[in-house]
Order: structure tokens, then C-alpha cells, then sequence
């Protein structure tokens, strides 16, 4: 254990403890070494939305292995599971407009692709001068530099400052603490005109692309008002900006469509791809262009590569048949109709929730089947987040999953969790927040 460096881990803190080690898995629950089951109300890390444990998915990863674990794919070689893949991908994402699929190793390599792109993109057609990218507060897009620099959430940044220069950033949609119209959850105008400022302020010919989460993830479900994703949309249309939506969560069913863009009624340029296009039963990345973007880029004059960019293993055979195989179990089963369907159980439970314990929780929310709500402790006297953690444990002992970002908790369970599943979420939630204060 002591020489596993984990990922945004407190070292020093899990060393002092036992591992908290998961065994195996199925369905919506997880297991851990000693056989507790817990209910995982995070779909692994906002992933596994087929649910654990699918043996047509296995059963293609091993067909595939067994066939052809590896080879490369540079340079006109293919493999035939990440051709199939790319056709399927192209054909259902047509009504968002993409024709053609990049593939990488995972979200932040979907995105450090886009972002790239956007760059040479604008040098092909001859506007060499939009090389800036916008991002937003509050917002995830990954861990390489290029990705955390177009991020917003401040803790992560700091200890790699100075990130890329030409990166700016504008307000989260985040309702409840906007500083234009605070509480009014259908007002988009002060995040809007900031954007609209910011673009006039920093000159459209130098922007190349803005980048976009539907619903912000990590930085606690930041659900925005309505009307707000389009109107950024039409925003980066009117100044000839790239938008990329980062799909990265909010793709393949979670929002109760096939993508969050879609959910929202948005065309952009790009969009990023990874977790639920495997379910995590393999890691894999897919950046998806327009046909603007894609014929633009067969423009490049010579006989070398039109985008000197590509991942030793992008389209992975294993990892694109096992993203074959959860991709149909997705639309076999329908699952982003769960997300409709169950996506409003959820909000209305969370709801029940904080009318129940309102000095402790607030700002509940959900949209599709992602969900949040902040824990307020009755002293101030501790670190933000410090109540998160609190009640993330309680409920950890108590047999369910979830995650915190800071005092939100967040909920993202597989898309085939039920309402009795549900009940025992939220009343798991409610009985820690007795338990605790
Ligand atoms: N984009 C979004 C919206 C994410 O939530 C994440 C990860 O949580 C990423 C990108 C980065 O993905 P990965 O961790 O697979 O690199």
C-alpha cells in the first residue's frame, strides 16, 4: 500500500488507516475485502452506467484479446473494433452533427485532442491569431496541462500555476451563489453578459475556442438555468468561436439523452468523450468533430500526418470492443429513459431531504440522473468541506457511495438504479445527517 501514490489523495490520512479495498462488484453494488455490500451512488466516479458486472462485455473484451489484443494503429493501420466503433459513434451522434471520431486513452486526453484541434484548426483556415481558449470557474476537464488550465477549480491548479497563458475564464452557472442574481434559477442574463463582455473584451479574432461541461460535474453538479447552454451556444456561433462540449459525464444516457448537448438543444463543434463510453470496463477517450472541422483539416497539403497528434494506444481493439458492447446494452435497454425517468425520483427526494433536516442541508438538485445538495454544519468554526467528508463517511459506514466536492454531496448512480434504490440513498443521507449533528 505504501508505495501505491493514489490519485488526489490524502496520503498521509490513508496510510494512517486500513485500505479500503472493493473486491468485486454487480449491478449497483460494490463489495469490499471483508464481503460489505455498499450501494454505489456514484457509478464508480460518474461511470459505470450499465451497471457492474455485464458478461456480454467481458465476454467481448476476451473474445477481442483473445483475437488481437494490440497493435498499432499509426499511420493507416486499423484495427476493425475501432472502425466499427467510429462508424457507430458517427451514426448515432449524427443529429449533434459529428462526422468523425479521434480516440485517445481518456477524458483528459479527449480534451487536450479538442483543444489541439481548435488551435491548428484556426491556423489551416488561415486566422492564425485565435489561439485563446475560454473555460469557466468551478469547472473539470481533466489532469494534463493543456486540460487543467482550460479547469476552473482553484485547488487543483495552484501547486501547477503557471498553466497555459492564453487561457481565460468566466463564471460558473452556479445558481445559488452568482454573484449577479443569487437564488434566481432561471436568470442567465449575468453570466451571459459576462461571457459576451469577456469575448469583446479579449477580441474574438483571438479566441479559438470555448469549452464546455452541460451540467458541471465535478465542481457539484452545477445545473444551469435553462436557457443558459444555448445562449453560450449562440454566443461562440455570432463571434466564430469553437465551442466543445465536454462530454465526458454527461454522455451516453446520464441526462436522459444520448448526449448532454443534445439534452440541451446545442450543435457544437466538438465534443469529448470517455467513462460512460465503456462503463469503465476499459479506459478509453473519443473526441468527436464537425464535418466544418474534419474537412478542414483534409485542406493540410503534403504526404505527412494532417494532425501530427496520436496516443501509442488510441483505438485500443479491447477497449473499443468493450465500448461496442456497453454501447448496446445502453440502447438495447434504453437506459437514458432511466435517466428521465428516475432523474426526477431523485430530484424530488433530494428536495424531501432538505425539507427535512433545512438547517442542514440545502440546495438540492437534479437533473437526469445526476444529483447534489450541500451539507451546512451548525458552526463555522472548521475548513470548508469539512462537513462533506463527515457525512460521505457516515454514509460510507452506513453502505452507500457517494462523492463530495467540498459540502456538496454528489450522486451519479448507474443508470439502471431503481426508486428503491433511490429510498435507500437519500434515507442512508438523511439518517447520517441525524447521526452526525
Ligand atoms: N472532463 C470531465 C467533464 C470530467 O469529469 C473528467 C473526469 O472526471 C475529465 C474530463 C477527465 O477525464 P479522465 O479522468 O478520464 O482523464
Amino acid at each position: 500500500m505504501a508505495r501505491r501514490w493514489g490519485p488526489y489523495t490524502n496520503m498521509k490520512s490513508v496510510l494512517a488507516q486500513e485500505p479500503f479495498v472493493i473486491d468485486h462488484a454487480e449491478g449497483v453494488y460494490v463489495y469490499d475485502e471483508k464481503g460489505h455490500r455498499y450501494l454505489d451512488a456514484h457509478a464508480g466516479l460518474w461511470l459505470v452506467n450499465v451497471g457492474y458486472g455485464r458478461q456480454e462485455i467481458i465476454e467481448a473484451m476476451h473474445t477481442q484479446a483473445q483475437k488481437l489484443a494490440w497493435f498499432s494503429s499509426f499511420g493507416g493501420i486499423a484495427n476493425r473494433p475501432s472502425l466499427d466503433l467510429a462508424e457507430y459513434l458517427v451514426e448515432r451522434l449524427s443529429p449533434d452533427g459529428m462526422v468523425a471520431v479521434f480516440f485517445s486513452n481518456d477524458g483528459s486526453e479527449a480534451v487536450e485532442t479538442a483543444l489541439k484541434l481548435s488551435r491548428q484548426y484556426w491556423k489551416i483556415r488561415g486566422r492564425g491569431t485565435k489561439t485563446k481558449f475560454i473555460g469557466r470557474e468551478k469547472s473539470y476537464h481533466g489532469v494534463t496541462l493543456g486540460a487543467l488550465s482550460v479547469a476552473g477549480i482553484s485547488a487543483n491548479r495552484t501547486a501547477f500555476e503557471p498553466l497555459l497563458a492564453d487561457v481565460r475564464h468566466t463564471a460558473a452557472p452556479d445558481v445559488f451563489h452568482c454573484p449577479h442574481h443569487p437564488g434566481d434559477s432561471f436568470c442567465t442574463g449575468g453570466c451571459i453578459r459576462e461571457l459576451e463582455r469577456l469575448i469583446g473584451f479579449e477580441n474574438p479574432d483571438t479566441i479559438a475556442a470555448m469549452i464546455l461541461e452541460p451540467i458541471q460535474a465535478a465542481g457539484g453538479v452545477i445545473i444551469p438555468p435553462p436557457d443558459y447552454v444555448r445562449q453560450v451556444a449562440d454566443l461562440c456561433r455570432r463571434h466564430d468561436i469553437l465551442l466543445i462540449a465536454d462530454e465526458v459525464v454527461t454522455g451516453f444516457g446520464r441526462l436522459g439523452d444520448w448526449t448532454g448537448s443534445r439534452h440541451y438543444g446545442i450543435r457544437p463543434d466538438m465534443m469529448t468523450f470517455a467513462k460512460g463510453i465503456t462503463s469503465g470496463y476499459m479506459p478509453l477517450g473519443a473526441t468527436a468533430v464537425t464535418r466544418e472541422i474534419w474537412e478542414t483539416f483534409r485542406q493540410v497539403p503534403g504526404d505527412g500526418p494532417e494532425f501530427r497528434h496520436g496516443n501509442t494506444y488510441s483505438g485500443h481493439p479491447v477497449a473499443c470492443a468493450a465500448a461496442l458492447a456497453n454501447l448496446a446494452i445502453i440502447e438495447r435497454e434504453q437506459l437514458w429513459l432511466q435517466a428521465r425517468e428516475i432523474g426526477p425520483y431523485l430530484r424530488k427526494k433530494l428536495q424531501e431531504a432538505e425539507n427535512t433536516w433545512p438547517q442542514y442541508l440545502s440546495e438540492a438538485g437534479a437533473e437526469g440522473l445526476l444529483g447534489r445538495i450541500r451539507i451546512q454544519g451548525g458552526t463555522d468554526a472548521v475548513e470548508p468541506g469539512y462537513w462533506g467528508l463527515q457525512v460521505q463517511a457516515e454514509m460510507r459506514r452506513r453502505g452507500v457511495i457517494v462523492r463530495v466536492a467540498g459540502d456538496v454531496v454528489t450522486f451519479s448512480p448507474p443508470l439502471i438504479v431503481t426508486a428503491d434504490h433511490i429510498d435507500v440513498i437519500i434515507s442512508t443521507l438523511v439518517d447520517s445527517v441525524a447521526a452526525i449533528f
